[in-house]
This record gives structure tokens, sequence and C-alpha cells, in this order.
């Protein structure tokens, strides 16, 4: 085998190859802090131990990324657990195409340790994990039976997990996956209501949206959020309840925009008693940026923010849900200070859907004060307070909000459990034999 590919260029499939020769069917790679190195489950894997520990960029110290192959399809279910200080890895699962094994590998470890941010800021007791499923191109991932099969088995690979990782819903995962996730493990989120769970979670993410509009408004003494003009990029799940809110708190305008015909007509069906327009745009047409307004809320897709459309952004604002809508962390981030924009980092302002979701085996009441203490402006970690607090010390330290952000969610992010302490880690342990 001299001259196979390294192994992180391996496709998946190709790899898959490489495991199924070996009989390896699970592996792991486990982070000990005590000798800063990794244990690998099989030493014909050193290779991808090897890369972990040069790549800085995106390897954080994971506590644990765990993997294994689909017993039914050429598929191969991972979970990444990033840091479990604040209790077990909680974040939702993707179902994606990969062109390497580095690919796959290093989606599973930015997304996780995006997660840690993104629950520490929120001031949840959870820590930060993600899975991901690596599709094969020979399957059609929107075959329904496929689809039970694969989240079911996935289900089952969590349940091996003792709950050092907790699933839920992600971009390009349905209610009803989980549902087959739920067949098989107790250690998952976001199931349908009607099996107690918390079902769909856009309303509270437009909410929570609300809420950082509000906080940007206030901190630049702009007035109250009745009479603004408003974009709103998207006319999906979080954008269509966004601009009821928006109309329902007397915003002058709302222009918004789709990829799909059938999505802009809709709303403007919905709306047609407003000042609302919209348009349908290409998918690369970031115009909706650029128009004379006070606040833009990109509600699509991520890395929209960047060196092309910053300097034509006329708002003094930016505020929305959609992830990872830097697409350069920190130049972007620099680059809307330095253009004078006030940007509601994302991940701080579309917390709602793992808040409503991380918590569902509590159970539920009405007006839960759980949920509901994130829309509250007095409450430390709430939206609005904490998005307060990144302004604030952004301006005085003049530092760009989402590196503010981050700190801040790095920092929380080492807090101990009050009752569980750094439990996750332990679970990664017993289940390595240590
Ligand atoms: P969605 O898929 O329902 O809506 C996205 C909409 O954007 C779709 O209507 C799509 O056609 C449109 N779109 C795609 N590319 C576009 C483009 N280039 N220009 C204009 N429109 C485009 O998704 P959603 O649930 O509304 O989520 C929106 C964003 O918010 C996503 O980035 C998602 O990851 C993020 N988010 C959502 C939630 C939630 O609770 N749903 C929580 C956190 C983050």
């Amino acid at each position: 085998m001299s001259n196979r590919k390294p192994l992180l260029e391996l496709s998946p499939e190709d790899f898959i190859l490489f495991l199924k020769e070996r009989n390896i069917n699970k592996f792991h790679f486990v982070y000990n802090s005590k000798n800063n190195n990794i244990i690998s489950s099989h030493d014909e894997l050193l290779d991808i131990v090897d890369f972990l520990m040069n790549s800085s960029r995106d390897f954080a110290k994971h506590e644990g990324l765990f993997f294994e192959l689909d017993s039914d399809y050429d598929v191969i279910h991972s979970a990444s657990v990033h840091r479990t200080n604040r209790g077990q890895a909680a974040g939702g699962v993707r179902f994606w195409q990969y062109e390497t094994m580095q690919d796959f590998i290093t989606d599973g470890l930015r997304l996780a340790k995006g997660m840690t941010h993104k629950n520490a800021l929120a001031g949840l007791w959870w820590g930060g994990g993600k899975g991901v499923i690596a599709n094969n191109q020979a399957l059609d991932k929107n075959d329904r039976e496929l689809r039970k099969t694969i989240y079911t088995n996935f289900g089952r690979f969590i349940t091996s997990l003792n709950g050092c990782y907790v699933t839920a819903e992600d971009v390009g995962t349905s209610v009803e996956d989980m549902a087959n996730i739920f067949t098989q493990t107790r250690f998952t989120t976001c199931i349908p209501d009607s099996l107690g769970g918390s079902g769909n979670p856009s309303v509270p993410t437009a909410r929570g949206v609300v809420n950082g509009i509000e906080s940007a408004l206030d901190f630049l003494d702009m007035g109250k959020i009745e009479g603004k003009t408003i974009a709103v990029q998207g006319l999906g799940h979080v954008a269509v309840p966004l601009i009821t809110f928006l109309f329902e708190k007397n915003v002058k305008k709302v222009i918004a925009c789709d990829i799909f015909e059938e999505s802009v007509a809709e709303a403007k069906r919905k709306f047609k008693d407003y000042n609302f327009e919209a348009y349908v745009v290409d998918k690369e047409d970031n115009s909706i940026l650029y128009q004379e307004c006070d606040v833009v809320s990109p509600c699509a897709v991520g890395a929209t923010l960047n060196s092309t459309s910053i300097p034509n952004i006329k708002a003094k604002i930016v505020c929305g849900a959609a992830n990872n809508q830097l697409a350069k962390v920190v130049e972007d981030d620099r680059l809307l200070v330095d253009n004078e924009i006030l940007y509601v980092p994302d991940f701080l302002v579309n917390r709602m859907g793992i808040v409503t979701c991380a918590n569902e085996q509590y159970g539920y009441v009405t007006d839960d004060e759980f949920i509901h203490q994130h829309y509250d402006k007095n409450w430390k970690y709430s939206i609005y307070a904490t998005a307060n607090q990144v302004f604030s010390e952004s301006k005085e330290k003049n530092i760009p909000t989402g590196e503010i952000a981050l700190d801040m969610a790095e920092r929380l992010s080492f807090e101990n459990h009050p009752i569980f302490g750094h439990r996750g880690e332990k679970i990664i342990d017993s289940l390595i034999g240590g």
C-alpha cells in the first residue's frame, strides 16, 4: 500500500474501503490533557492524529472524536465532542457530502467548537459538539427509506457514546430524522412535539433576532424599532416569523428576497397589508444587503459578509439568524468595524434553536422562564444584555464584536457544570477504558 494516498486525502468512500480491508468499523481519537497528546483507537490511523496535532486552526483540544461505519450503507457517522466543562456536548447532526476525509473531519471540528461557544454564551449548562454523517456520492440522500435506516443507525451509534454527546436537528436534518434517531437513543433532542420534544425552533429564533436588533438600536441611540426599515435576506423558516414580528412592532418597511419565486410570492401574499417589498435573486446576488435601510438581517446562508459585500452595506446594523455570516472570521469582523457597521455576532443572536431544544428532557411549562429569560433585557445572559455587553466592550477596547463575543464564550465554556462538573470528560475516559 506504499503508493496509497495519505489518509486525509482519501474520499470518504475510499477511506471506507481502507477501513473494511482492516476490519475496522469503529474508531476514535481522544485528547489526553495530562500528556497533551491524542490517543488513537488504531495504530493504522496515526496519520489522523498527526493531522490533528498539527492543525492548530481547527483542532482545539477537542475532548473526543468518534466514528463508526454505517452497518447498511457506505457512509460514516461521526460525533465531535469539543468541550464538556459546562455539560455534555450538545449540537445538531449534519448529513453532508465531503470530497476528502480532511474536509469531513475539519467540518466536525469547527462545528463542534462553534457549538461550545454558542451554548456557553447563551448561559446554557451544555458543552459543545456536533454530529456529521459523511454521505456517499452514489447514494440519494433524499430517499426516505435510506434516511430512515441511516438515522436509525446513527441513533445506535450515539447510544454507544454513553451520553458524552447529545444530538439535535441541523441544516438538512428534519424532525422525522430526529424521530428515527430517537427510536435508538435517549441522547437526542429536537424530536417532534408528538413525541415530547420541542418541535420547530424557527419562531423563537426569529424572536431572538428581534432582541438583537433592539439591543443594537439602543446601543447606537437610534431609538425604537418602530419606524425603521429592515432588509431581510431569505424568506425561509426564520425570516417569515421575523418579518411578522417586525410588522407587529410597527416597522416602517421590510424589503426581502429569496432565490425561490414561490417563497417570494407567498411572502407577498402573507404581508400584502404591510409596506413589504420582495424580489427574487440569484444565489450569488447580495444586493439585498446594500439597500438603503437601518438594519440588514442575513437569514439565508453563511459567508455573505465578505470583502465585497461589507463596503457596500449602507445600514448601520447587521443582525440576522444565518450561521457563519463572516466569510473570514477575523478580517471581516474588522472590516465591519472599519465601515462603521455594528455587527451582532450570529452565534449570539441565533441561539434560540438550541435554547428551546437543549433542555427539552426537563419537561414543559407554559411561558417557560428558562426560555423566556433569553428575551428578558434584565437577565445577565439574555440576547439583549449579552449583545449590549459585547458592543460596550468592543467600543471600549476597539476590538470587533465577533472577537469580543468569542472571547466571552471561550471564558464561559471553561466553567464547570454546577452539579455534574466536567462529567463529559469522565464519560469519554470510561468509554476508552481510562
Ligand atoms: P430555511 O432553509 O428555511 O430558509 C433559508 C431561505 O433562504 C430559503 O427560503 C432559501 O431559499 C433562501 N436562500 C438561500 N440562498 C439564498 C440567497 N443566496 N439569497 C436569498 N435567499 C436565499 O432556513 P431557516 O431555518 O430559515 O434558517 C435560516 C438561517 O438561519 C440558516 O443559516 C440557519 O442555519 C440559521 N439558523 C436557523 C435556526 C432555526 O431555528 N431555524 C437557528 C439557528 C440558525
